[in-house]
């Protein structure tokens, strides 16, 4: 008998990843899935940046590189942030590059969080902070949110929240899972209380930041003062906004000194990310920006499209999403009710696993976003696999006994 250790035996896998591994296993066994599982778009990652790094391999980029990422993509990065946040303050020495956005938060983690401090996280979250927290010695306080405040706390909520023990306060907007924006003043407020508590830090994973609609303008919450860029590790990455998820490319903005101590820890684990994708994501950042538009604009569409779709079926209630590519319906009005085999369906878990059973439609159930009522749909597909997912979906509520 093998002994694992603790820590991964306490560790859940990704619900999200596993979804989608249970979509695709039925796919290639020959069942017809419509997948609103992982939130990866369907889009291809736009050709000029394929050549890129395509050329990078060709002309020999194939040696490590400085762990941090090479002189010219952090500057790429910071240039970025200057450009789109108005963050002047930012160099390149305060980026670094990472296998993505979340290698990135999981170093930055083990880089701030001591054993026994709290990881401050307003529910619904994604599946993947408390798991990384809790890697790092750290412990986890949900700030639940409600589909009445769609989702956002409130100053007050963070206010009553912290302890001396509050080390990070974790902001995801757009959000994931539930496609809501936190508009300029609301996080202003955020601000406030953060300021107030020295010994606090906030994680502002900002992923989905070009992924905005219904005209919302995105901030990014370290520009809202110098004293919060201080206290603010700003995650980003081009996964979502370019379509480059399996091209693993994220990075961090922060204060120099946690920069170093990231690139400490990386350089004890992943070394720098993979040398030829590095001009990759120079030329997502600094080149042509019609494909991002391109891919807005159809989101934007699906965006309005699900929702209304979700909306028009009995007993699902949802906010709206303005961001991201995520809807968060509340199905707990169904709960009690019983599949075509009896079964009874009391749990998210048990609801997402009897639709995809019976109408092969898979959903990632609510319970690992800290939203039990819920289950998520991704919407980073066609309109007309929405057209017929939502189709399935309605045909098993109605079937519902
Ligand atoms: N943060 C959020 C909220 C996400 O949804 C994702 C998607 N996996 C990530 C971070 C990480 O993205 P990546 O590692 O692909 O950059
Ligand atoms: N972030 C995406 C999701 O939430 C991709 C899967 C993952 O990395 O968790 O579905």
């Amino acid at each position: 008998m093998i002994e694992l250790s603790e820590r991964v035996l306490q560790l859940k896998p990704s619900s999200t990843l596993a979804v989608t591994a249970k979509a695709r296993e039925l796919r290639e066994a020959g069942c017809d899935v419509v997948s609103f599982g992982a939130g990866e778009p369907d889009f291809d990652t736009p050709a000029n940046i394929v050549e890129a790094g395509c050329q990078a391999l060709k002309q020999g980029k194939t040696r490590y590189e400085n762990t941090a990422g090479t002189p010219a993509a952090r500057q790429a990065v910071a240039d970025y942030f200057r450009q789109r946040f108005q963050r002047s303050d930012v160099r390149s020495e305060n980026v670094i590059i990472s296998t993505g956005a979340k290698h990135a938060l999981y170093i930055a983690f083990m880089a701030l969080m001591n054993p026994g401090q709290e990881l401050l996280l307003p529910a619904p979250y994604w599946v993947s902070y408390p798991a990384q927290a809790q890697l790092a010695g750290g412990t986890v306080k949900v700030i639940p949110g409600s589909l009445d405040n769609n989702f956002k706390i409130t100053p007050e909520q963070l206010e009553k929240a912290i302890t001396p023990q509050s080390k990070i306060l974790m902001l995801c907007s757009p959000s994931n899972p539930a496609g809501i924006v936190y508009s300029r003043q609301e996080l202003e407020g955020i601000a406030e209380v953060v300021l107030r508590h020295p010994q606090l830090m906030v994680f502002s994973d900002e992923i989905y930041e070009r992924l905005v609609y219904n005209g919302l303008q995105f901030t990014s919450f370290a520009s809202l003062s110098p004293e919060i860029a201080q206290r603010t590790v700003t995650f980003n990455g081009v996964s979502k906004s370019y379509a480059m998820t399996g091209w693993r490319v994220g990075y961090a903005v922060a204060d120099e000194a946690i920069i170093k101590a990231m690139t400490k820890l990386q350089g004890h684990m992943t070394s720098s990310i993979t040398a030829c994708t590095m001009p990759a994501l120079i030329e997502a950042l600094a080149g042509p920006q019609d494909a991002v538009t391109e891919m807005v604009s159809q989101f934007a569409k699906r965006a309005e499209h699900i929702y209304k779709l979700i909306t028009a079926i009995p007993g699902l209630k949802c906010a709206q999403p303005t961001g991201a590519f995520y809807i968060l319906p509340d199905i707990s009005a169904l709960f009690g009710k019983k599949d075509r085999e009896g079964q009874v369906l009391d749990t998210a878990a048990s609801f997402a696993q009897s639709l995809l059973k019976h109408k092969y439609v898979a959903v990632v159930p609510g319970e690992d976003f800290g939203a039990p009522n819920h289950i998520r749909l991704s919407f980073a597909t066609s309109l007309e696999q929405i057209d017929k997912g939502l189709q399935r979906l309605k045909e098993f509520v109605e079937e519902l006994l």
